[in-house]
Parts: structure tokens; sequence; C-alpha cells
């Protein structure tokens, strides 16, 4: 596995991968390398000839007042975490990403105008510019991405359309705890009391599977049931809808697709969830 810090240098490795007909994968992180992020590489791996991974905290992804500062940075495990699962991380620093007088931003509409994209003015269009800085540094054939982050998925997928990147985008499960918590970097804040009251998120998704399975047909009554669990527990809710898997709108019925998300603070530690629930039509 090699370490690459300079942008010009990984991308003549990208293109030494081109110019042979042979597909470079990758997938982006913030590091502080979990299970989760460690299984991205697994997905694709039958997809491609080599992978890269990137490893860099995008300041422009986080909102004033947000964790930027404090956000956990572990370049010795995360290198030890990625040996074996990929052969090139990228670790460019902000000169790299953004050189002097860079000034584009890449912002997708719609999708990003909604959950998250409400609640964190400006952290698409961060995740968006970088994502596509990257995807031109690294030239991938193929990109890994989490269900965790299920809405930042679907706003990619629509940049990676209406750019016409020519990225094919994969969509890896959730990872989780043992006992069901999705496992995040931001879970290193938690400890104690904290810790148990993150399960919440699970639990209320859990309870509004239940009920759309119970044949409750009224999603305002589901949301109801996992905002009722969030409270519960103890725990700020940020949000808790029923939303269409596609759009992201919020549903006024129950459909065959659907997808419960929440976000909640857990003291000052953001988290988020998610739920698809697939049930074919009788
Ligand atoms: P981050 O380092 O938080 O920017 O995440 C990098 C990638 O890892 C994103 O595509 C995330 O969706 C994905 N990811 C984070 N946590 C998980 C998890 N628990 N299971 C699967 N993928 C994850």
């Amino acid at each position: 596995m090699k370490v690459i810090r300079n942008r010009f240098e990984m991308t003549e490795i990208s293109e030494f991968y081109k110019k042979q007909g042979l597909k470079l994968g990758f997938v982006p992180t913030m590091g502080s390398l979990h299970e989760g992020h460690v299984s991205l590489f697994r997905h694709i791996e039958n997809k491609c000839h080599a992978v890269a991974a990137s490893i860099y905290v995008n300041p422009k992804q986080f909102c004033p007042g947000e964790d930027f500062e404090r956000y956990p940075r572990d370049e010795k495990n995360d290198l030890k975490m990625l040996e074996g699962v990929c052969d090139y991380v990228f670790i460019p620093d902000d000169k790299e990403i953004y050189p002097q007088g860079f000034s584009t931003s890449v912002e997708v509409g719609n999708l990003a105008e909604r959950l998250c994209g409400l609640k964190r003015p400006g952290h698409f269009k961060g995740v968006t510019t970088v994502v596509a800085r990257l995807f031109g540094i690294i030239k991938p054939s193929v990109s890994a991405f989490g269900q965790k982050d299920y809405q930042q998925f679907m706003i990619i997928k629509r940049m990676v359309e209406d750019l016409a990147l020519g990225v094919e985008l994969v969509m890896c499960p959730i990872v989780r705890e043992k006992d069901g918590l999705a496992m995040s970097s931001r879970n290193r804040y938690l400890s104690g009391e904290d810790r148990e009251k993150a399960l919440s998120l699970r639990k209320a998704l859990l309870a509004g599977k239940k009920e759309t399975e119970t044949g409750e047909e009224n999603p305002l009554k589901i949301k109801k049931i996992m905002l009722d669990v969030l409270s519960g527990c103890g725990v700020e809710t940020d949000y808790a809808e029923i939303v269409h898997p596609l759009t992201l709108e919020p549903l006024r019925k129950k459909e065959g697709k659907m997808l419960l998300v929440v976000a909640a603070f857990v003291g000052k530690t953001r988290l988020i969830d998610n739920e698809i629930i697939d049930r074919k039509e009788k």
C-alpha cells in the first residue's frame, strides 16, 4: 500500500491504470476509520483492478459551530486499518485540495435541500465540491459510499449523472456495532450514558419499521412513533421522517418502498441513521 500526498502523483497513477484499460476504484473518507469504512473496499474489490482511499477532513463540509476542529484524526491507526484492503492512500493537505485561487463549488439542488440539507446549510455543497475535486484528481472508474449517509449518496449520484462524470457508484450497507448502533467516526465522542442513549436512533427506526408492518397506513403516525422513542430516550431529535427513497420527499401515504431517516443530538454529538423499507406489494 502506497501513501500519496501530492495530487499530481495521484493523477499520474490513475492515468497509468486508465492507459492500460484497467479500473481504479476509490473510497473517499475523512479518516478515523472503522469497520464500516473498511467494508466499502470489500464491496468494490471485484469491480476494479486496484483501489485508492482518500483521507481528508474537508473543512468546507462543516458548518460554523460544528466539530471541524475536534473531529478525530488518527493517521497512524487509519493506515493500519487500510493495510491489505487498498493499494493507494491519498492523504492531501488543504493546499492540494483547495490551492490558492480555488473558487469553484458544486451544488446539487432539490435533494440537497431536504433533511440534513435543511439542518446543516452548506454541508452538502462542501461534500459535492470536495468529491468532484477528488474525482477529478483520482479519476476513478468505480466509487463506494455507505448507505449510512443515504442522502449524501443520492446527491453524489445526481451530481455524477448531471455532470456526466462517468463514475460507477456503489452504495454499501450500514455496518453496525453488535448492539445495533451504526458505526461512525463520531461514536468516539460518546461515553457512558451517551453511548447508551445513542441506541435510540436504531430503536426509533425499528419501532417505525415494525409499525409499517402492522398495516398502519399513515406515515405521520409512523413518524410520531419514531419521535416518541427518541424523546423517551432523552436525545434531542433533529428530524425523523418517512421519505421517498429516490426524491427524499416526505410521504403522505404508505408505499412499497420507503426510507425511514433519523438525526438526533446525543449530548453535543449529532448522529444519523436510516432504514430502507422495501415491501413487495401483494
Ligand atoms: P466519512 O469518513 O464519515 O466521510 O465516511 C466515509 C464513507 O464511509 C461514506 O461513504 C460513509 O457513508 C461510509 N460509512 C460511514 N459509516 C459507515 C457505516 N457504519 N457503514 C457503512 N459505511 C459507512
